[in-house]
């Protein structure tokens, strides 16, 4: 066009569209949702604007907050549109032409080794998905701030822009159009479309139409040259109706089938959450899941709660545990504040970056939370400082724990379940421990480990305290890079030979833990490594202690100078001659060892 701007996309936007353009993946389908899902959020961001002011949606048909899908097999065009927020020029420049967000480096490399574009929509370049089944795209969009302008691009490195003075307009929102290649042209059969949306997109919360065809049968006159059947067919009718006589003057008519077109609603838009969990099915719930969470792999997710809290502060939620962790779950956790939960007050979407409704350990899980409480009229500002705000993360904790619990617990001997969440997420539930001082102790009860007795699985505090031997007060635990190295560690003889159990912790994290999990059902941890190790009583201890003491000053005078508090006489030893054991407030050496590698 004459008018055009040419822009070339970012280097790494046209990496990623080389990928897609000639990507074998046979999953091509996963276009229809990605295109669906980001009018559903143009659409949210519109409703939202609209609470505080109604002008916004504008009027007709304008302010009708919907998906239309549109087939034109002749052009081979499939369009879709959405009366969302719509995009201005600057918006059509920067969304669909650059990647701001971190770790799409990382998904283009996968990509590319894997040929999986399956979780395109959780890296935020699911837009980009429709060069699979397109070699050319249209996007005309209109913003309330803006002219209506058009995008375009054959994925050749360069997209252009202009301003749309050729197309109807939209009054808001955005129409995108497809043209189809050859290789997808079964995108063109409604049925196909229909299956799809069915499929994916089943949860999305605003209508979706598609332009269907019908086949009806019309009268229409018959023709003077009609063949000897239709009017043998014509006579027979005629006659039986009986004798009247005008029947036979009326002009003749006949039926054909004709295809006429109406908009055809293709999904309940019912909100799940508003329905009775008794009535909502398993797969229900994984579908809702995967729509909500952008995760289209094959997995289920590993559990969900679904209830109602009532009370002063009134609110509905799901909640989830994902099938696996995030790329990026632990990478992020200390720079960036991750919220995953969608919040709603009242059905309507406000905000998915909303972090202050679960603690940072569990951002892992996904849900939303539809309140009635809070006020519709709201900034993210008002809400921080709502104190019904409080309330509903307080639940939402004790909701996901117990959700967690229970992955356990239906899981009794913990072979496979439990073992999954725990290899995923085990990680956030010792950051809970640290930093949740609140449900310090359920989530203790959460806690997973290998043990000189847990015989290569995992087991836990409560399993650990039903073997204990009678008289044992505290809980051993032994911390160090491998539980192969800590088989072999001296502290461990004389407590295995007195088959006392020790607990391995052998990730860094766990000497941070273990400064915060101090005693759990009323018994002490005591590293065995460290100073103040108590096996029973040894009635020579008193008698050795003296008869060494030449040699107990002798050493310590020979260490003089070499960070040794003390030389002593001890029992926790059984074949090794001598151990250097940490004072009971100072770092084990294996914290030590995590310090050394973290400043240097
Ligand atoms: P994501 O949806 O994860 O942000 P996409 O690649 O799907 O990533 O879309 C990129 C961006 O383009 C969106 O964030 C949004 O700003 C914009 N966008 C895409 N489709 C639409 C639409 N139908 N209406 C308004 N904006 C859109
Ligand atoms: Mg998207």
């Amino acid at each position: 066009r004459n008018n055009a701007e040419k822009f070339e996309f970012q280097a790494e936007v046209s990496r990623l569209m080389d990928i897609i353009i000639n990507s074998l993946y046979s999953n091509k389908d996963i276009f229809l949702r990605e295109l669906i899902s980001n009018a559903s959020d143009a659409l949210d961001k519109i409703r939202f604007l609209s609470l505080t002011d109604k002008e916004v949606l504008g009027e007709g048909d304008t302010s009708k907050l919907e998906i239309q899908i549109k087939l034109d097999k002749e052009k081979k065009i499939l369009s879709l549109r959405d009366r969302g927020i719509g995009m201005t020029k600057e918006d059509l420049i920067k969304n669909l032409g650059t990647i701001a967000k971190s770790g799409t480096s990382a998904f283009v490399e996968k990509m590319q080794s894997s040929g999986d574009l399956n979780l395109i929509g959780q890296f935020g370049v699911g837009f980009y998905s429709v060069y699979l089944v397109a070699d050319y795209v249209e996007v005309i969009s209109k913003h309330n701030d803006d002219k209506q302008y058009v995008w375009e691009s054959k994925a050749d490195g360069a997209f252009a822009i202009s301003e749309d003075t050729w197309n109807e307009p939209l009054g808001r929102g955005t129409e995108i159009r497809l043209h189809l290649r050859d290789e997808a042209q079964e995108y063109l059969e409604e049925s196909k479309l229909k299956e799809l949306v069915k499929k994916y997109s089943e949860f999305i919360n605003f209508p979706i139409y598609i332009w269907a065809s019908k086949e009806v049968d019309v009268e229409v006159p018959a023709d003077e040259d009609d063949s000897s059947d239709e009017e043998e067919n014509a006579d027979t009718s005629s006659s039986e109706e009986g004798e009247d006589e005008d029947a036979e003057k009326k002009p003749k008519t006949k039926k054909v089938k004709e295809t006429t077109y109406e908009w055809e609603l293709l999904n309940d838009v019912k909100a799940i959450w508003l329905r009775s969990p008794k009535e909502v099915t398993d797969e229900e719930y994984t579908k809702f899941y995967q729509s909500l969470a952008k995760d289209f792999s094959d997995e289920k997710p590993m559990a969900w709660s679904h209830f109602t809290a009532e009370g002063d502060v009134e609110f509905k939620s799901v909640l989830f545990v994902p099938p696996k962790a995030p790329h990026d779950l632990y990478e992020s956790y200390y720079n960036t504040n991750k919220a995953n939960l969608k919040l709603y007050v009242r059905r309507v979407f406000i905000s998915d970056e909303f972090d202050e409704l679960l603690p940072k350990y569990l951002s892992f899980l996904k849900g939303l939370v539809d309140s009635d409480t809070l006020p519709l009229n709201v900034s993210r500002e008002m809400l921080q400082a709502h104190s019904s705000l409080k309330t509903i993360k307080k639940k939402l904790i004790r909701k996901a724990l117990d959700m967690i619990r229970k992955i356990a617990e239906e899981d009794p001997d913990e072979s496979s379940q439990y073992t999954k969440f725990w290899n995923e997420f085990g990680k956030s539930i010792k950051l809970g421990i640290i930093e949740d001082a609140t449900n310090r102790n359920r989530l203790a009860k959460l806690l997973r480990f290998e043990s000189t007795k847990s015989d290569g699985k995992l087991t836990s505090l409560d399993q650990y305290i039903s073997r204990m031997k009678s008289g044992q007060k505290d809980i051993f635990y032994i911390t160090g890079t491998s539980k192969e190295q800590l088989e072999k560690s001296p502290f461990l003889e004389r407590l295995k030979k007195k088959n006392y159990e020790v607990i391995f912790f052998t990730d860094p994290v766990d000497e941070y833990l273990m400064q915060y999990l101090m005693d759990y059902d009323g018994k002490q941890f005591q590293n065995v490594s460290k100073e103040g190790l108590k096996i029973g009583k040894d009635p020579k201890n008193k008698e050795l202690k003296e008869s060494f003491k030449e040699l107990t000053k002798w050493w310590k005078g020979a260490l003089e100078g070499e960070n040794v508090d003390e030389v002593k006489i001890s029992n926790r030893l059984d074949n090794t001659p001598c151990v250097v054991v940490t004072s009971k407030f100072g770092w084990s050496a294996n914290m030590e060892r995590i310090m050394q590698s973290q400043t240097l």
